[in-house]
């Protein structure tokens, strides 16, 4: 079941046509904004796709460059929208859209929703932020466009949130994988079990940051429900990138809208196929900011077999992170969602964590705060140090570096509206 089977299956010749006549337009609509003007654009012509790769990159640092209005390639009078990244140090990066930007990405939100199981007869809980923030309103365009019943509740209030799912009958939910991960938490604090509390809830969608297999099942087996994941970034709209299909083995990214390709983040060299590398997207199909080749920092690998959905596009991998989240302790390359992978597995360690790195003396340090289960604290110290050693061993496991394990009551460890952040870096250069 397709919601744009034309778009959706195009055979390869012709969407690679489809992209190539989409780039051209890219181009001349890109030469418009002062910022591609003085980089020279329109002095670049395409008549393959392998022009792509002569093309200039765009970064994350041209787009604060640009602001605020630098990347705008048409008139203000018909941009309807902005929106902004989640980063919250320095200039923001903004993106704008048209009437046709906006009803482009309503649609891809849509394939993306229909595509997972979606239908007008669900009850869509939005748990993600409304506001400059992509995740609330794209979800909530897509799930409109299906004609689902839509409950914006954004995110927190978990109370509240927990009786709307109830009452409601709530039948498809979206939200932040450290956010859902913090409803189970709170769903075993007040001893509730989902499955009996929600019986019609059916599919969750993960969104807006990386999370391992680990805890995808972990949501899975608590909630009773079908996890997919949902890639995006509000450079390329947000939402409505790159998704799951039923077969839960890839994210299927959508090449009639975005020109991928995955490089070597040093030499920005395309890497071999199924070879880990850094996303680059260029913009098919938007009118008010096209992007050409923007370097997402995103680490994935294309998936090369076709999939059995029928789906002609790409699958790529679950992203293990950016490669500015990676942390280098002791020379030893580490990514956050590694620990969270170790954690979710051990039995009386609760969801929440953080990872704190300090310097003393000369040597970096880090330590794992980690949330265990309050009945843990009456148990004898020894129980209590055995769990310790124990989660630094299997850490250590992963990571080759032992860390120093903190275990800590629940709710002590801060949650954030948006985004975790689980790194706190307080080292000294
Ligand atoms: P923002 O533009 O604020 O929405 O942030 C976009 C970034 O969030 C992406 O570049 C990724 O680093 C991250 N992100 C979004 N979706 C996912 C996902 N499903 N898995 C891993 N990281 C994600
Ligand atoms: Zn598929």
């Amino acid at each position: 079941m397709y919601w744009d089977q034309p778009t959706e299956t195009m055979p390869r010749e012709k969407l690679a046509a489809l992209q190539l006549a989409r780039l051209k337009e890219t181009l001349a609509r890109a030469a418009r904004a002062p910022f591609y003007r003085d980089r020279g654009i329109a002095d670049y012509s395409v008549t393959s796709l392998s022009d792509l790769a002569k093309l200039p990159v765009t970064t994350k640092q041209d787009l604060r460059d640009a602001y605020p209005y630098g990347m705008v390639s048409i008139p203000l009078e018909k941009v309807v929208r902005l929106h902004s990244s989640s980063g919250t140090t320095g200039t923001p990066t903004v993106v704008y859209h048209s009437t046709h930007d906006i009803d482009a990405w309503t649609e891809l939100v849509a394939r993306c929703m229909f595509m997972a199981g979606v239908r007008n007869t669900d009850i869509f809980q939005n748990m993600t932020g409304y506001g400059l923030f992509t995740g609330g309103f794209g979800f909530l365009y897509g799930a409109e466009r299906l004609g689902c019943l839509n409950i914006p509740t954004g995110p927190g209030n978990t109370k509240r949130q927990l009786k709307f799912m109830k009452d409601f009958k709530t039948s498809v939910i979206h939200a932040i994988p450290s956010y859902a991960l913090y409803l189970a938490d709170t769903l075993e604090t007040m001893g509730i079990d989902p499955r009996k509390e929600f019986p019609d809830l059916r599919i969750i969608f993960l969104g807006a940051e990386p999370h391992s297999e680990e805890t995808r099942k972990k949501i899975e087996d608590f909630f009773g429900v079908s996890a997919f994941n949902s890639y995006g970034l509000s450079e390329m709209n947000g939402p409505g990138v790159a998704f799951e299909c039923p077969n839960r083995a890839g994210m299927h990214i959508w090449e009639d809208a975005f020109l991928i390709e995955i490089v070597d983040p040093v030499s920005l060299q395309p890497v071999a196929p199924g070879e880990l590398g850094e996303l680059v997207i260029t913009t098919l199909n938007r009118e008010a900011m096209p992007i050409i080749r923007y370097r997402t920092k995103d680490l994935t690998a294309a998936i090369v077999e076709r999939c059995s959905c029928g789906r002609t596009h790409t699958r790529i991998k679950r992203i293990t992170g950016r490669s500015d989240d990676m942390l280098i302790l002791k020379g030893v390359n580490i990514f956050p969602v590694q620990i969270e992978q170790v954690l979710i597995g051990i039995a009386g360690v609760r969801r929440n964590y953080q990872i704190l790195l300090e310097t003393r003396g000369n040597n970096d340090h880090m330590i794992v705060r980690v949330e265990i289960d309050p009945n843990l604290f009456t148990d004898e110290l020894k129980a209590l140090e055995n769990l310790r050693k124990r989660i630094a061993h299997e850490l250590r496991d992963e990571i080759l570096i032992t860390p120093e394990v903190e275990l800590c009551k629940p709710g002590s460890i801060p949650v954030a509206e948006g985004k975790a952040v689980r790194v706190i870096d307080k080292r000294v250069l």
